[in-house]
């Protein structure tokens, strides 16, 4: 350990000149490595040259939301929510700790990060990274990078929540030196009209956990505040890995939410994943019309459990890149399903308007809504509560609907600094099965 911290270097980047555009009106910036791109034309002109995006793929809720803000005047009509930049070289040398400048709306901070990357790939140039603004003990940074100048990542700060993601699809991604990226901050988006049913709105479990039985479990295999590890299965269907600029990279910005959550000192699980590149198993996932009518029973059938003993592996995650529509009775509005040891999560929002949104709060509320499922976790144990003024509605991350916003991410938790009590404790269900899944393979 020792060793590994004296050969890690703390690498400062200069701090440079700001980059061509506005950027000192930027949601998000890094000094020196950061350019504009213009909304309204998602052109950049450099040196006479026009580069072509191809198709953008700006969640619907976004552009929505600034359109709304324009029409009612909170906005001036030339203006976004949102910005379209792209960077350059964001994180040249990968040290384990790295600490950089930032810009938040004009203001300059500094990061300071430590690699964190919870899977299997080794040195292939995407690295996730976890962190906090200097002197803001409070915030949360998360960024997965990529040799390909991409950038996947959240900035949470107060009551900000500002993320950054690619738009452009893998094919244009491959052909553009820098791509390009939406930045906006969640708390300027339209949330749904109406909560979103979903895991068909019914609870996997048929009964809750009998404590007595599991308890037995968990003395054979570890404590409640041992560490478990669970190993996952990452695949797609040839959809998502086409709309995604690398959907692996994306994988593991949501792999470090689900960490975060899950790694908490209540609950003290470690996701390991691994990912399925195989282009044929995604193109066999899209051709099966399963992928729409019924994805969770698709990746049952093509992942059985014999499948993920072979492979080492304790719980396969399916990311769904269709709008599907289970025909299965209670299931007609499911996005996402998880149990035993398959969990399927929709990446693209709902055609229906005022539905799932498919942007970054909805994607990871499914990744670890359904990854909980199959810890145990379940929808009757999420735990609600009000702000008075203004009147606002928190629920933890099992809620059985979305209601943007108001999902969080954290499990519900009778330990005092979490949110819930007693009879609402997902963080407890977990500590006494995470031992046993494990253990699966
Ligand atoms: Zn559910």
């Amino acid at each position: 350990m020792t060793v590994i911290l004296l050969l890690s270097v703390v690498f400062i980047l200069p701090v440079s000149a700001e980059s061509s555009g506005t950027s000192d009106s930027l949601i998000f910036s890094v000094s020196g490595k950061t350019n504009v791109v213009d909304p309204q034309t998602a052109t950049m002109r450099n040196s006479g040259s026009v580069i072509d995006y191809g198709p953008l793929h700006i969640p619907k809720i976004v552009i929505a939301s600034s359109d709304a803000m324009k029409a009612s005047g909170t906005r001036a009509a030339n203006t976004e929510i949102y910005d379209l930049v792209t960077f350059n070289s964001l994180i040249p040398v990968r040290s384990d700790t790295v600490t950089m400048p930032i810009t938040l709306y004009g203001q300059t901070y500094t990061i300071n990060l430590k690699k964190s990357n919870y899977d299997d790939l080794g040195a292939d140039g995407r690295d996730s990274y976890q962190g906090t603004i200097s002197g803001m003990s409070d915030s949360v940074v998360l960024f997965t990078v990529t040799d390909q100048n991409l950038l996947y990542g959240t900035v949470r700060f107060g009551n900000q929540s500002i993320v950054i993601y690619p738009v452009q699809n893998r094919e244009y991604t491959a052909r553009t030196v820098m791509p390009l990226h939406v930045v906006y901050s969640e708390k300027d988006l339209l949330q749904p009209s109406e909560p979103v049913p979903f895991c068909g709105n019914t609870d996997n479990m048929t009964s809750p956990p009998l404590i007595t039985a599991n308890s037995e479990l968990s003395a054979t295999r570890g404590g409640e505040y041992d560490w478990a590890y669970v190993d996952l299965l990452i695949v797609t269907d040839k959809n998502f890995y086409d709309l995604e600029a690398d959907w692996i990279a994306c994988a593991k910005d949501y792999l470090s939410e689900a960490n975060y959550q899950f790694q908490r000192p209540d609950i003290k699980v470690v996701l390991r994943g691994s990912y399925l590149v195989s282009v044929q198993s995604m193109i066999e996932m899209s051709n099966d019309p399963r992928s729409v009518t019924d994805p969770y029973q698709l990746v049952m059938d093509k992942f059985p459990k014999e499948y993920l003993i072979m492979a080492q592996k304790d719980v396969c995650v399916y990311l769904g890149g269709k709008d599907a529509s289970p025909t299965s009775p209670g299931y007609e509005y499911a996005q996402g399903m998880g149990a035993n040891r398959h969990t399927w999560s929709q990446m693209v929002e709902d055609n229906s308007p005022g539905m799932y949104d498919g942007n970054r709060h909805s994607r990871v509320y499914n990744f670890i809504h359904e990854i909980g499922h199959t810890l145990h976790a379940y929808h009757e144990l999420a735990y609600e509560w009000w702000d008075l003024v203004p009147p606002f509605r928190h629920i933890t991350v099992m809620c059985g609907m979305y209601i943007g916003d108001s999902i969080q991410w954290d499990f519900s938790s009778s330990v005092p600094e979490y949110n819930g009590d007693a009879t609402h404790d997902n963080a407890f269900v977990i500590r006494v099965y995470k031992h046993e899944v494990a253990a699966l393979a």
